[in-house]
């Protein structure tokens, strides 16, 4: 028999409160795959059959803001979290408006480009991607909604299962490639039959999404705590060569070995709540042994040479391990913050109060206990370099000024 899904209080109060307003309301997504398989939810998302509007009548403007152009969808607050709410969606017809909008003759025939056609909770089932990903739960009446009839047999199972034809659905959105083989790492699933043959031939789809989609999509996954398995599942695929070629060409080199075991450690930490799941971090995590590999590779006390034009090679080398994907220029810049703080551990010229003021002291010092447990082990390390404080106001870089958050969300 299942067990209760027990969903945060406010996810609990917002659902009851759509409800008693006369909408139907359901969590939905990535929530719903964590509680059943007993992990905490690292967030959730809600599905409606209130509009936008609506939505934003029900918590009031102060609390809700309607945001995204392709999927328009509702951000409402609650503490110090937002919770997304969309509402329920039909497959678009292909037919209709985003077949016109199509200019680009190379961009395959079925891809969509708009989805803000409302329909029904189960419409809005069969548009999803996946079958594990099209769990309807209504947390109010302990109610969980199989519409596509696969959904909790494959959750048991461990198996991803396209939702309907499957080179259809991924040639409609090829970022769907890439999410199946998230679930594939995430939670040590794999694929059904189809959609794998489908993955393997349509992996090079990847390179007509947009932009802006698959770069929210990437980072999505440098902040997933099992990165090195979702890389891994990407190379068993044969996807990690159009994803992150650099990665792939390097997949048999010293360097790929180190840095998964740096992505394995930085896992524990994250699931043991010691560190936090920092996007830029696991980008110096990734680039560090290629950046070693290239410098030289720094031993104990004595990490890359302090007259090398390291700063120029760390760029370069952050730049060619992510293309060919856009990723946003502040953490670009704190990845390499983060790796160009490593030879001031070993500089016995630095201050102490010096480098705890260092813009991303505490990601590099991180990055430091990182290679600490892989190579080193020397604890004399953890209590010589203190955790920064966090209440204490940290210097920020006088031009570095936040890029206004994107607007575009990551799903359809
Ligand atoms: P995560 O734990 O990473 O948030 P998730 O499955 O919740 O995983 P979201 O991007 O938050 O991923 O999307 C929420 C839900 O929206 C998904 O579970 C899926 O049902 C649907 N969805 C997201 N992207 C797509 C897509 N490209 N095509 C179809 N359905 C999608
Ligand atoms: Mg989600």
């Amino acid at each position: 028999m299942r067990k209760n899904l027990v969903v945060a209080e406010a996810i609990y109060d917002i659902v009851k409160n759509l409800q008693d307003n006369g909408f139907v309301a359901y969590v939905v997504g990535g929530a719903i795959r964590d509680l059943m398989l007993e992990r905490k939810p690292k967030d959730y998302d809600l599905s409606t059959s209130a509009t936008p509007e609506e939505i934003r009548a029900v918590f009031g403007r102060r609390r809700a803001r309607i945001i995204g152009k392709r999927f328009r969808l509702v951000h409402v607050r609650c503490g110090q979290e937002i919770i997304e709410i969309s509402t329920f969606r039909r497959n678009p017809d292909s037919t209709g408006q985003s077949a016109k909008k199509r200019q680009n003759k190379l961009v395959p025939e079925n891809m969509i480009f708009s989805d803000n056609d409302f329909g029904t909770a189960e419409e809005d089932a069969w548009r999803r991607d996946f079958s594990v990903n099209a769990l309807f739960y209504d947390p109010v009446n302990d109610d969980l909604i199989d519409y596509t009839g696969c959904g909790i047999d494959d959750m048991n199972a461990g198996v991803v299962r396209i939702i309907g034809e499957a080179e259809l659905r991924f040639e409609e959105d090829p970022v769907r490639i890439l999410r199946a083989l998230k679930l594939v790492g995430q939670y040590g699933f794999s694929l059904e039959e189809k959609t794998g043959e489908t993955v393997r031939k349509l992996g090079h789809l990847i390179l007509h999404s947009s932009e802006s989609r698959l770069a929210l999509e990437m980072e999505k996954i440098l902040k997933n705590p099992y990165c090195d398995a979702i890389l891994t599942a990407f190379h068993d695929y044969g996807f990690l060569t159009y994803c992150l070629p650099y990665l792939e060409t390097n997949w048999n080199s010293p360097a790929r070995t180190y840095l998964m075991q740096l992505l394995a450690e930085r896992k524990n930490r994250i699931l043991q709540e010691r560190y936090r799941d920092s996007i830029s971090l696991a980008m110096a995590v990734i680039a560090l042994p290629f950046v070693e590999a290239e410098i030289g590779f720094g031993q104990h006390g004595k990490l890359w040479e302090r007259d090398y034009n390291a700063g120029f090679t760390i760029g370069h080398i952050i730049q060619e391990v992510f293309q060919p994907h856009n990723m946003i220029k502040r953490l670009t810049m704190s990845a390499k913050d983060i790796l160009n703080l490593q030879p001031d551990f070993f500089d016995s010229d630095k201050e102490l109060a010096e480098l705890l003021h260092a813009h991303g002291y505490a990601h590099a010092r991180e990055l430091l206990m990182l290679q600490n447990a892989v190579v080193w082990q020397d604890k004399s390390l953890i209590g010589k370099w203190p955790k920064p404080m966090t209440n204490k106001k940290r210097h920020r870089h006088p031009q570095r000024k936040r890029p206004p958050r994107r607007s575009t969300p990551s799903k359809k």
